[in-house]
């Protein structure tokens, strides 16, 4: 038994990378604070009739994390006898139906009841905004909701260790517009090089509000915070770049772990579950390990265009209408990059993922496995 125990304990620790399938092992904040709570809990049992769900309710909390039967949530209102300011861990309803999208996400407004000693997540709020990533064929939905409710995403990238990845950046920004969610730049690591002057012109140009940090001087996460008051904002972004230290700067009583960037300049895969995260003035941020490998959900190759609002807005110019801007005679938008007025940069982006949207197609129709 013991033996066992620790033969576990050490394959979990030489394949860190498997976090879904290794996630009540491996070893995370998160993780051992759940399973803290749930130890606490009387043996509830889920078959049990609870009653009819509400038609109609105000939502008095958000959802920080969850599991399939289990959410923790901070409310709004406090429901009698129960401490605001306290995360509370539900039980949630089996009866609430689930549909094409996953049921819950952090960041969803939920109402909860409170049924003697439990609390019970009764009601889920219609969504107002989601980031997604399509899920596998063996999943029970097919759009899995990363978050819930967002308004911003922030797209953070370091100028070095790791080096900084318009590609990236620009299949994140794409994720943003399909989400209806405003995107803005985030370059951290500004005190080991500075941001290419190119890359802040290029994306102040499209609309992208850009910020330069540095977790290690204090630079810039003033403005950003100034920027994310009042806000439920996402944090996606290569692992290493400095998520988790951003948070720290942005509130210190957080104390969220980071991690170690190896000799080779690349992170390693910390294992946490996807939370919402509550700072001081009103800030809310979503940290969730599936933005890492967001696809671009719900987009037709000629959609993609539309997503790249200067590269649309030339090709009105081209000689068919249907342009993909990728071989056609007389197109504008090449001639827009040949003259500069769209950053050559950009159009590379649109192209690799116009062909990677290609071929996507062609093995999975409708079921887009993503890879980054
Ligand atoms: P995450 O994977 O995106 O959450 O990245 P972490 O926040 O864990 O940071 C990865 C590594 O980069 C850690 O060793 C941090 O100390 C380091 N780091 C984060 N921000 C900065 C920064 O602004 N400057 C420097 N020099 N290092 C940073
Ligand atoms: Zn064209």
């Amino acid at each position: 038994m013991k033996r066992k125990q620790i033969d576990r304990k050490k394959r979990s620790l030489t394949r860190p990378r498997n976090w879904e399938a290794l996630a009540d092992t491996a070893f995370s904040r998160d993780l051992s604070r759940h399973r803290r709570a749930l130890a606490k809990l009387p043996e509830a049992s889920v078959q049990r009739a609870l009653g009819s769900l509400p038609e109609s309710f105000e939502p008095n909390g958000v959802v920080v994390s969850h599991t399939k039967k289990w959410a923790f949530v901070q409310f709004f209102r406090s429901p009698e006898g129960l401490d605001g300011r306290r995360e509370q861990l539900c039980l949630v309803d089996e009866r609430l139906p689930e549909g094409e999208e996953s049921l819950l996400a952090p960041g969803d407004e939920v109402y909860v009841e409170r049924e003697g000693d439990e609390f019970v997540v009764r009601g889920i709020a219609p969504r107002r905004s989601r980031l997604c990533r399509l899920a596998g064929p063996h999943e029970r939905v097919s759009v899995q909701v990363l978050a819930a409710n967002v308004d911003l995403l922030a797209v953070v990238a370091s100028t070095t260790q790791p080096p900084f990845r318009a590609g990236l950046v620009d299949r994140f920004l794409i994720a943003a517009a399909v989400g209806g969610v405003r995107p803005i730049l985030v370059v951290n690591k500004t005190d080991l090089a500075p941001m290419p002057a190119e890359v802040e012109t290029l994306y102040r140009s499209i609309g992208v509000p850009v910020f330069e940090t540095s977790c290690v001087t204090g630079a810039g996460i003033d403005a950003l915070r100034e920027h994310l008051r009042g806000q439920t904002c996402v944090l996606a972004g290569h692992s290493g770049v400095g998520k988790s230290s951003i948070l720290n700067a942005l509130d210190p009583n957080l104390k969220v772990i980071t991690q170690e960037v190896t000799p080779d300049g690349r992170g390693r895969h910390t294992t946490t579950l996807a939370r919402l995260y509550l700072l001081r003035e009103d800030i809310r941020i979503i940290d969730t390990p599936g933005i890492r490998t967001l696809g671009l959900w719900n987009i037709t190759r000629d959609d993609l265009m539309f997503y790249f609002a200067e590269i649309a807005e030339q090709a009105a110019g081209c000689r068919f209408r249907n342009c993909t801007h990728t071989h056609e005679p007389d197109c504008a938008v090449k001639e827009a990059v040949r003259e500069g007025v769209i950053a050559a940069q950009r159009y590379a982006s649109y192209q690799r993922i116009l062909a990677s949207l290609e071929s996507e197609d062609q093995i999975t129709p409708g079921r887009i496995r993503p890879k980054e």
